[in-house]
């Protein structure tokens, strides 16, 4: 296949010279032929209907009108020169003005000439008038064979704008490409997805998507565009998948032994959940299979994760391996230290902690530990991922909150080994389906789907600023029933000393409201040194202090099962996930627990329904859904940068019945020919290689 057209630099197309190109480049990464084609309108104009001059008003966008120009006339001078030509329909007469290209448009336009106009009405000292519209004799608009039906619309940026490549600039040396591009663009998919989906061959589709000949043609090129987007991102993660279980080699866990089955009988505090146990299997399944595991564990927050990972841990350990822990935050590194370390109790299994204020000494003396093999369990923050962190023979990572980590980050733990460690992450952010799908199409997915029994579902409450005095008194009656409670404060940038002011002017506050030696409060913030935000949340977790007023640095993973009241200030400038994951911080106990959503009376729409959602339900799926949906992929991390491909017109939550459809094709095709080696996959294995080599191409230029 001949991919030398897609590769052509763009600087070789017609209107665009080397100027535009580098702005091309920098500014919409289009840097090829195949780059510009794929760059695709975000809306269309209807041009088969034409307005009369009277029906423009305030809501006119862009129209096209017909008429006749009954004047020509340069006005002004310098800087405020401009042609004025006077467009008259039987409805009535509007300015087209011009201030650049003057003599050029002067020299074409015709008096008494009958024209198609095209442009966007702007008021102007109580008139409208169309400044710099596109103009085209009628008789040749009527004599143009095909003529789009719609017209596109392209974004640009101000600096493009500057240079003529505005949307409509942009559509011109589109138009160019695609003149150009006859019998140049290869199909990427096979003959019989094309006959068995009715898809336009990808030239048309090409061709419709940026200047339709109709509603209905241009229906079809996004269908096709779109499915089409999906299917080589799945066809690529199944692959990686599928190529992952072949070949890998895999460290094998062959046996349970003593350490998992003495902690199993004599060591458990509780039983485990269905759930749990469930997953448990799946580990072990995969650990013993002799290939390497890649799996996601997803479990909402207090769904018992962490036993999970130790138990698993246990598995390495009674086969000769190390297992390490990584995550992100010094107190989830301690936090889960401690707890398992009071699992573990007497058995014979040595853990420690490293983060990045361990002291040299102590560094020392768990590095050599680690190096000899004596140390079976390392639990730590990013200070894991350092060079000079050496294993014995690591066997199993275990990274907890994966979404906090880099790509990278998290592959500089698999490299800790010669045989790739077996891996298993684990959030507690709930992924909707389809985006797990797309997100981590390659990983194996457990899921904790329920609680360990007992809990009882937080009470969510929402109170304005205003009700503070009512908020104190309830937290007077549970704190005189001995339980704890936190106070968040949001941090949207810890160098902001605004936000930093909140939360001591909230401190201070609350001081005040709750005085010693009654009451003792603790106070935690990521400018604090690390020493003193463990002796303040060690204080709290041994019940010394009654209230724990802090920023978000307590979201992930503490567990104080005494906490039964989370309060949230200014709660309107949290995310959906983030308000769910802090009010997981209480119902961790036997009793009743509350989240208190503080807000000041001016919400916008979104807060709102922010607000409204937490309130409504406690189910962390739901709200996942709602996060997605209020703020939209894009805020995801890289979702629509998913592996080799950029998704450009596919959603991955608005398309779901799409991405369902290319996964099952493309798991068909793959279990078929898992290489894509026949002859009838060689036109989608070429364009696979293609945009994997793309791809890299790419990375390195940007
Ligand atoms: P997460 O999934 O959020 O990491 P944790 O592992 O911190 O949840 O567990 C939350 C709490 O539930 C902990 O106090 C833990 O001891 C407890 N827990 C875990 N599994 C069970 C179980 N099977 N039965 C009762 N309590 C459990
Ligand atoms: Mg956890």
């Amino acid at each position: 296949m001949n991919y030398n057209f897609y590769d052509t630099p763009i600087e070789y197309l017609k209107g665009v010279g080397p100027k535009r190109a580098e702005l091309l480049k920098k500014e919409l990464k289009v840097y090829t032929f195949g780059d510009l084609l794929q760059y695709y309108p975000f809306r269309y104009i209807d041009r088969s209907r034409f307005f009369f001059i009277s029906e423009i008003n305030n809501d006119s966008l862009y129209i096209q009108l017909k008429g006749k120009i009954s004047s020509v006339n340069l006005l002004g001078q310098g800087k405020t020169s401009r042609l004025v030509a006077t467009l008259v329909d039987d409805t009535g007469s509007i300015d087209l003005v011009w201030f650049q290209g003057i003599k050029w448009v002067k020299d074409k336009i015709i008096k008494g000439e009958e024209y198609v106009v095209f442009g966007k009405p702007v008021l102007f000292n109580g008139f409208y008038n169309i400044p710099h519209p596109e103009l085209e004799k009628l008789i040749d608009y009527q004599k143009e064979e095909e003529k789009e039906a719609l017209y596109p619309f392209y974004y640009s940026t101000e600096k493009l704008k500057a240079i003529g490549l505005n949307s409509r600039g942009i559509a011109k040396i589109m138009k160019n490409l695609i003149s150009l591009s006859k019998g140049l663009i290869y199909e990427t998919l096979n003959d019989e997805i094309i006959e068995k989906f009715r898809f336009l061959s990808l030239e048309a589709t090409l061709l419709n998507i940026h200047f339709p000949l109709s509603n209905e043609l241009l229906k079809k090129s996004i269908y096709r565009i779109k499915f089409e987007e999906l299917l080589f991102l799945q066809l690529s993660l199944i692959q990686s998948k599928k190529a992952r279980i072949d070949k890998s080699v895999g460290i094998q866990f062959s046996k349970v032994g003593d350490i998992f089955n003495n902690f199993f009988r004599t060591k458990l505090p509780f039983s485990l959940t269905e759930a749990q146990k469930k997953v448990i299997r799946e580990i072990r399944a995969d650990l013993g299979s002799g290939k390497q595991m890649n799996r996601l564990l997803q479990g909402d927050v207090g769904s018992g994760k962490t036993l999970v990972a130790l138990m698993s841990s246990m598995i390495a350990i009674d086969n000769g391996y190390q297992a390490c822990i990584m995550v992100p935050t010094e107190i989830l590194a301690y936090q889960h230290f401690n707890v398992i370390k009071k699992l573990i109790d007497d058995l014979p299994v040595d853990v420690q902690i490293l983060t990045g204020s361990t002291k040299l000494s102590v560094r020392k003396k768990i590095l050599s530990d680690l190096e000899s093999g004596v140390l079976k369990i390392l639990i730590g923050t990013h200070a894991l991922i350092e060079d000079n962190v050496v294993f014995n023979n690591l066997g199993l990572v275990i990274i907890d909150e994966q979404h906090r980590f880099g790509v990278e980050q998290r592959a500089r733990l698999w490299q800790k080994n010669h045989i790739t460690p077996h891996i298993l992450v684990m959030t507690a952010t709930p992924i909707p389906r389809t985006l797990a799908m797309t997100l981590y199409g390659d990983l194996d997915v457990s899921i904790i789907d329920e609680l360990p029994p007992g809990r009882k579902p937080v009470k969510t409450y929402h109170f304005y600023d205003s009700s503070r005095l009512k908020v104190f008194n309830f937290i007077k009656t549970q704190i005189k029933e001995g339980r704890q409670v936190y106070v968040v404060y949001p941090i949207i940038n810890e160098s902001e000393t605004l936000d930093l002011k909140d939360l001591m002017d909230g401190y201070n506050s609350i001081s005040r409201e709750f005085p010693l030696p009654l009451y003792a409060i603790s106070i935690v913030h990521g400018k604090m040194k690390p020493q003193d935000k463990e002796y303040e949340m060690l204080r709290f977790i041994k019940g010394e202090t009654q209230i724990m007023v802090s920023t978000t640095v307590i979201e992930v993973g503490v567990d104080v099962p005494n906490a039964t009241v989370m309060i949230i200030e200014n709660a309107e400038r949290f995310g959906l996930s983030q308000l769910h994951q802090l009010r997981g911080r209480v119902g961790r106990g036997a009793e009743q627990s509350f989240c208190i959503l503080m807000t000041s009376t001016k919400l916008t729409n979104e807060g709102k329904k922010r607000i409204e959602t937490m309130v409504r339900t406690n189910d962390g799926f739901e709200i996942a859904e709602a996060d997605l949906k209020l703020r939209g992929p894009g805020d995801l991390q890289g979702t629509q940068q998913s592996g080799i491909i950029d998704l450009k017109l596919a959603d991955i939550i608005k398309d779901e019945v799409l991405i369902k459809l290319s996964r099952d094709v493309a798991i068909e095709i793959i279990n078929n020919d898992p290489y894509l080696e026949s002859e009838k996959n060689r036109k989608l294995s070429e364009h696979l290689n293609f945009m994997k080599m793309k791809k890299g191409k790419w990375e390195k230029i940007s």
